[in-house]
């Protein structure tokens, strides 16, 4: 079976550890490669080659680290479809999906080139007799990337890029459940010819994990992950005088009000529960109504729901794939027996639509629960699948109350005519990223992705705009009489 590859000083190796973890086709239900353990010494030394480079690197002009990107952009243009095929085998979703995440990736690149260019210095003549005071943004060395599996290319670029301009290394390990597009991105990596060491990528688990927050010589990691993932990440990575960003998992609410457009929102508020099959930290979860619009409401979503097409994402006419693995089918099914424990009506039972082509896939169709109430897991807790749980609100505020209880603040959305009721909503809710009249709430590549609350750690966040400017660079002041 094929073996993932680390990329390391611009050559493919395989590594030494024993093959650890598999990597499936989740459509079919099928492993078709292996992640090796990550073994300390082999991290340690893509890390020491990471940081060899980066001596050279931060004396290569901006304009020509520039240069790479642009090249690299261009090589993700000509091998979108192909790099969207990869993601579509190894995760699931469907191929359009799929080159949303690569679309995604490209513009953190042209973002990255862009942001590069805010580190402009400043600088104060005479601020004592003779004396000139200059304060310059200079990079700060090796940068690790640890990514979870639900969007194997585009989350690696809000970072990857943005570091690299700003004249760091990188060593990326992505999830080892979806790593094959990163391997297969390696290889433009090498294309575009950036030197030796500039952009490393190891694998493994947490072991790997682990290794990377032990050495001294990282300096900063962006994490992307599950909460619990994403605190430990965090206190070790800080405890260790790393700097760490890290985004975690999330349980968003989308409102629809009784003067929403519901006619022309429908297929947007289905894409935000069920797109990427709900594995995705932007997903709605909670849908929240009001008593005089609920029935309305649900009849629609139900509708939309049932008619969702199970399948294999590269065949065209599916609009939604498997679960990542049977484990986390699993999961999510556990949730829906709770939720039914709890005294939720399921409403649509997708566990009752496995798709009949694919009988080993990992496939869970959509479900409704209606009637969800407060202290209720569904309420509460990340499923991170295609189940959407109703809410019946008394009203905007009551409904704003509730979505602020979550320990969660990663996005919220709400469904409405009135500007009134938008601003009420956006200034009300305490989450970092508020969709009005829009279902996933992403903020495009040059503004942060804004999570709050146990949906974040850390202070700067990723992408562009002046945070990964920040997160990427250290001040330095230079005092100086001639
Ligand atoms: P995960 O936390 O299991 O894994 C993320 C990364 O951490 C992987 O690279 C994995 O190898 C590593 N890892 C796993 N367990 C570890 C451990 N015990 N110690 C150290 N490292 C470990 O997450 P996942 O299942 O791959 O991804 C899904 C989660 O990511 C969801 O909770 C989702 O909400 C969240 N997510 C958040 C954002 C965001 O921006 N806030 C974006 C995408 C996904």
């Amino acid at each position: 079976m094929k073996s993932i590859m680390n990329y390391v000083n611009g050559k493919f190796e395989e590594g030494d550890g024993k093959e650890k973890y598999e990597v499936f086709n989740p459509a079919f239900g099928k492993k078709i490669a292996a992640v090796r353990e990550g073994r300390r010494r082999e991290i340690d030394g893509a890390i020491d080659d990471a940081h060899d480079a980066q001596l050279k690197w931060q004396r290569v002009p901006i304009s020509d680290r520039i240069k790479y990107l642009f090249r690299l952009e261009n090589l993700l243009w000509n091998n979108l479809d192909k790099i969207a095929e990869v993601t579509t085998i190894e995760h699931g979703k469907t191929f359009e999906e799929s080159k949303g995440d690569v679309v995604r990736a490209i513009q953190n690149v042209e973002s990255a080139a862009a942001a590069s260019y805010q580190i402009m210095g400043k600088s104060n003549k005479q601020i004592a007799t003779g004396i000139d005071e200059e304060l310059v943004r200079v990079p700060l060395g090796v940068f690790a990337v640890i990514s979870p599996f639900n969007f194997p290319v585009m989350i690696p670029f809000w970072f990857l890029p943005y570091a690299v301009a700003l004249g760091n290394t990188v060593v990326i390990k992505p999830s080892e459940k979806t790593p094959m597009s990163m391997e297969m991105i390696m290889n433009l990596i090498s294309e575009a010819g950036f030197p030796e060491g500039v952009i490393q990528q190891i694998n493994g688990g947490k072991e790997a994990v682990d290794y990377i927050l032990e050495n001294k010589k990282v300096v900063g990691v962006s994490f992307v992950g599950s909460t619990p993932v994403a605190e430990y990440v965090y206190k070790k990575g800080t405890s260790n005088k790393k700097r760490v960003q890290g985004g975690a998992s999330a349980k968003n609410y989308v409102m629809v009000m009784p003067d929403a457009d519901l006619e022309g929102s429908i297929n947007n508020i289905i894409g935000s529960f069920y797109g990427n099959a709900g594995e995705r930290c932007l997903a709605g979860s909670v849908l929240v109504t009001l008593d005089e619009n609920h029935d309305r409401v649900l009849k629609a979503f139900k509708k939309k729901a049932a008619e969702l097409k199970l399948g294999y994402g590269m065949e065209s006419g599916t609009d939604m794939g498997p679960l990542i693995r049977k484990e986390h089918l699993e999961r999510v099914e556990n949730y829906i027996d709770i939720g039914i424990e709890e005294g939720g009506k399921i409403v649509l039972d997708g566990r009752m639509s496995r798709s009949a082509k694919y009988p080993k896939g990992f496939f869970l169709g959509p479900s409704i629960f209606d009637r969800v109430e407060e202290g209720m897991t569904l309420m509460n807790e990340e499923i991170f699948g295609p189940v959407a749980s109703f809410y019946t609100a008394e009203s905007l505020d009551d409904a704003i109350e509730v979505m602020n209880k979550s320990r969660y603040g990663n996005a919220s959305t709400i469904y409405t005519t009135s500007g009134l009721n938008a601003r009420k909503f956006s200034e009300g809710v305490d989450a970092g990223n508020i969709g009005v009249n829009v279902g996933v709430a992403a903020p495009i590549a040059f503004y942060p992705f804004s999570g709050r609350k146990d949906s974040f750690f850390g202070d700067l966040h990723p992408q562009g705009g002046d945070d990964n400017v920040l997160f990427f660079t250290e001040r330095k002041v230079i005092i100086s009489k001639w």
